[in-house]
């Protein structure tokens, strides 16, 4: 059983969805004179946040992703990043917002932040569901956010540990055993 590694739930499905409508709304009217608005999530982690703020969003969009591996341990990262996937297409000229699950130290999206600027896109903007300031790195300017969360290793909502716990329908703190093995 998967709820058997759960400690307690952080941020429960309807806290998660009425935010993802917030969110949405918010979007809608600020990208609304954009005739070419391109959301980028960033695999695997925005995968299911992405796929419940697009249908929020009440405008022409396309949506693309790129993966990206961030060298360090399981739980921390070191900012020495690595693109798995590029973009299917290119940037030039669009207004881009990066969807991303959790902002820790900030350096897997600020390193992410920048090649994409370096494309010429004709806006870029940020968008996470979790942020963890406490744990911050590098300045990073969020435009959008979901919720600010104390210094815990969360999995849910297409967050994992190990690659598994994604399908979790709340995000939730894992229970310390599961890391201690
Ligand atoms: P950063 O480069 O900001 O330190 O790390 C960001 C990435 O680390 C996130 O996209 C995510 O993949 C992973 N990460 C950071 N904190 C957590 C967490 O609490 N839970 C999970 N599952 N992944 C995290
Ligand atoms: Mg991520
Ligand atoms: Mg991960």
């Amino acid at each position: 059983m998967l709820n058997n590694d759960i400690e307690r739930v952080l941020i429960t499905e309807k806290q998660l969805r009425e935010k993802v409508e917030q969110l949405g709304k918010k979007i809608s009217s600020d990208y609304k004179n954009s005739d070419n608005f391109l959301m980028v999530g960033v695999l695997k982690g925005a995968v299911v946040f992405m796929s419940d703020l697009i249908r929020c969003v009440n405008l022409p969009l396309q949506i693309d992703f790129m993966a990206v591996s961030s060298y360090g341990t399981s739980t921390e990262s070191s900012g020495v990043v690595r693109i798995l996937k590029d973009l299917d297409e290119s940037v030039e000229g669009k207004d881009v917002l990066i969807i991303e699950d959790i902002i820790d130290s900030g350096l897997t999206l600020s390193y992410m932040y920048n090649i994409l600027k370096s494309r010429k896109p004709a806006s870029i903007k940020i968008c996470a569901l979790l942020d963890k300031p406490s744990r911050r790195k590098v300045e990073l300017d969020v435009d959008y956010l979901g919720f600010e969360i104390p210094d815990y290793f969360v999995v849910g909502y297409g967050l994992d540990y190990a690659g598994k716990y994604r399908n979790l329908c709340d995000v939730c703190v894992l229970k310390p055993e599961i890391y201690q093995d």
